[in-house]
């Protein structure tokens, strides 16, 4: 590979780390609830580093946000899930394929982080104080009985129905990437 082909590519991944930086939304519990453990992840080595696994039906599960996640980074970055270190949401494949440049990506991040905030937000009025659980998580929790009957908390409630959908319908467009027969991935689960 000649030299200028070897600082195209040093350039464009010095410019998905970049991005990453400015988003987090695959670790802050905005994009999934969840990251499956693969059988190649050392649980005990996760745990010693401080993360809580909890076992499911299809495996151990690291509940997000993610605590590994601090200031953008990955505290655990040398031994982080296998489904974390394959991933790579729309925006970073559109990037390293040439087919997006980094000004559109970080736009992108601020239009999503900027509907994720109001979602936050909403949940607040609503009465949610599950800070520690992914949004999905929390939009289902804070519309299942009993309810919040202060006007407040109503009016919060009837606005977090419609912003949800317009930051899934983002998430959609721009970030989740497509699984093997054309379905999205689910939202859930991290990684295909
Ligand atoms: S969602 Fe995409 S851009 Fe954001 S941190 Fe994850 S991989 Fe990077
Ligand atoms: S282990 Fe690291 S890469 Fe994986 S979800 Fe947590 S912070 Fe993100």
């Amino acid at each position: 590979m000649d030299e200028n082909a070897v600082g195209a590519i040093s350039e464009v991944t010095a410019a998905a780390t970049r991005v990453c930086a400015a988003c987090g939304m695959c670790c802050n519990g905005v994009l999934f609830s969840h990251v499956v453990l693969q059988p190649t992840d050392v649980a005990r080595t996760l745990r010693v580093r401080g993360l809580k696994l909890k076992s499911r039906g299809d495996g151990l599960h690291l509940y997000q946000p993610c605590p590994a996640h601090v200031g953008s980074c990955c505290t655990v970055y040398e031994q982080r899930p296998e489904r974390c270190r394959v991933f790579n949401c729309r925006q970073i494949e559109e990037l390293m394929t040439g087919k997006s440049s980094e000004v559109v990506a970080l736009e992108r991040i601020a239009h999503a982080r900027k509907l994720a905030d109001r979602v936050r937000e909403l949940l607040r009025l609503a009465g949610d104080r599950r800070e520690h659980k992914a949004l999905a998580t929390r939009f289902e929790m804070v519309l299942l009985p009993p309810l919040d009957t202060a006007p407040e908390a109503a009016a919060a409630r009837e606005a977090l129905v419609p912003a949800m959908q317009e930051l899934e319908a983002v998430l959609l467009r721009d970030f989740r990437v497509a699984l093997a027969g054309g379905q999205a991935e689910e939202t859930a689960a991290r990684g295909a």
